[in-house]
């Protein structure tokens, strides 16, 4: 069962030869035996599962632990989180629990979802399945390894700035960031409003969209979410034929380039040119700029987003001689170094001294970047690039956040504009998986899966990690 899709899953269970008790009790079983080694949840619950279960999606699923889900601790990752118990359900569990589906468990991630590694966290850090040593790249990194080691069949994550497309690169599984508006975030900790968007991990592209259609759709409790309904699974199938796909220059000339990375992404262009694609390379000269303003714009919101834990109203609470001392007391012990590097970061580039020379600018940088990309989608369906510069880090090699900031040079564009975008798994180099990214226009997400799907197909089976079942 380890190695079937949801939509396997799906069909055995509609035809009778699976039960969803069954189906459930193995996946929890296989979390008890795996979990330890990889730790990719934070946190299992204890569904009751009647035979009677149904729904248009009976499937047993893991949450990043940003998430809420009635009945679980949404910890975020972080000490000032620990025991906070969810209030409500996001509104994606919601939509998930209404479809018929169970919730396995909570699962690891960089505190408040802020890194690109999952070695970030309360909790300790998450095992790369291909190689333990390795980091299974973040922030949804449990969520990523959940789906890599069979330990859940999908999963959910959250995207800012590649936190869903970066962990499913390094662990060899889907991730699928759909168009900024289009999945709700009501439920989801806040951490960069204008970039945040909730995006499922699966094995295949398929199942990305069958997963994105349920969680899709209006919700008056998001006021980015859209009035509009996407048919994800509408074009499946479509021919390829003639799909104009562009390649900026620039990624391949980035910094650090790893030449396994280049590799696999040359042959990703030679499998879409079987396909019939065409290729055409364009210019993207702002590129390298997006990481620049991205780390102003989302520790700015992440500034004013974290404001909110305060000792007072949620989590730990540290007591000191005043009101005062209590704030500094209880923020200081319960965020880790990495979010208040942030913090400190967005409350100076939004202070009125330096709020031009900084967030103003990088707000500027933002719109030249989506007016680039807008620009190039008026010519071309699809955009594609590596999905990070590297392969999988040794876990506590890097020691420099600068050094990990880099990494998410191709992922965050998506996000600066809002674009939906996927990373496919396309080989393996030393035996560590290597992805591929596509993205498209706003709102042309069935074109975007389509290509995936059909890019997946070409590339044929991708191989699960070997993993001992002690
Ligand atoms: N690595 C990026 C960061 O640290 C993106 C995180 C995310 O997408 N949540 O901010």
């Amino acid at each position: 069962m380890y190695e079937m899709t949801v939509k396997e899953l799906s069909k055995r269970i509609k035809n009778g030869t699976l039960r969803v008790p069954e189906v459930v009790e193995y996946f929890q079983r296989r979390i008890q035996h795996l979990n330890p080694k990889f730790n990719a949840f934070v946190s299992v619950t204890n569904p009751v599962v009647d035979d009677q279960a149904d729904g248009v999606l009976p499937i047993p699923y893991a949450l990043k632990d940003n998430i809420l889900a009635l009945g679980t601790r949404t910890t975020c990752g972080s000490k000032i989180l620990e025991d906070y118990e969810s209030p409500y359900d996001a509104t994606v569990n919601k939509q998930l629990k209404r479809a018929g589906a169970i919730l396995l468990g909570k699962t690891n991630l960089d505190e408040f979802a802020m890194g690109s590694t999952t070695e970030f966290s309360v909790f300790g850090p998450t095992k790369n399945p291909w190689d333990p040593s390795k980091v299974p790249g973040g922030s949804s990194g449990g969520s990523a390894v959940a789906v890599a080691t069979g330990m859940a069949p999908f999963a959910l994550g959250s995207d800012t700035g590649g936190s869903v497309r970066l962990p499913a690169a390094f662990c060899g599984v889907v991730g699928y960031k759909p168009t900024y508006g289009l999945v709700s975030r009501y439920g989801l900790v806040a951490f960069g409003s204008s970039l945040d968007q909730i995006g499922p991990i699966t094995k295949s592209v398929e199942d990305a969209a069958i997963v994105a259609s349920i969680i899709s759709g209006y919700d008056p409790l998001d006021s980015t979410s859209v009035p509009r309904k996407v048919n994800l699974l509408e074009q499946f199938g479509k021919s390829v034929d003639g799909l104009k796909v562009a390649v900026p220059r620039e990624a391949l000339e980035t910094d650090g380039l790893d030449k396994d990375v280049r590799n696999s992404f040359e042959d990703t262009l030679k499998l879409l040119k079987k396909l019939d694609c065409e290729i055409h390379y364009v210019d993207l000269p702002i590129l390298k700029y997006g990481i620049a303003a991205y780390y102003i714009i989302a520790p700015g919101e992440a500034s004013s987003n974290l404001a909110r834990y305060d000792g007072m109203r949620y989590g730990l609470r540290a007591e000191g001689k005043d009101l005062d001392q209590t704030y500094k007391m209880s923020r200081g012990e319960g965020f880790g170094e990495e979010v208040k590097r942030r913090i400190l970061i967005g409350t100076f580039t939004l202070s009125a001294t330096y709020y031009e020379a900084y967030y103003d600018k990088a707000l500027r940088v933002r719109r030249l970047f989506a007016d680039a990309l807008a620009k190039i989608f008026q010519e071309y369906q699809i955009l594609t690039m590596p999905v990070a510069p590297v392969k999988p880090y040794a876990i506590g090699e890097v020691k420099s956040p600068l050094v990990y900031y880099l990494m998410d040079v191709y992922t965050i564009p998506a996000n600066l504009a809002g674009l939906p975008a996927v990373a496919v798994p396309v080989d393996l180099k030393d035996g560590l998986p290597v992805g591929v990214q596509f993205l498209a226009k706003r709102f042309d997400d069935p074109t975007l899966l389509n290509l995936a799907h059909a890019f997946e197909a070409a590339r044929g089976e991708f191989p699960s990690p070997k993993i001992a079942l002690e």
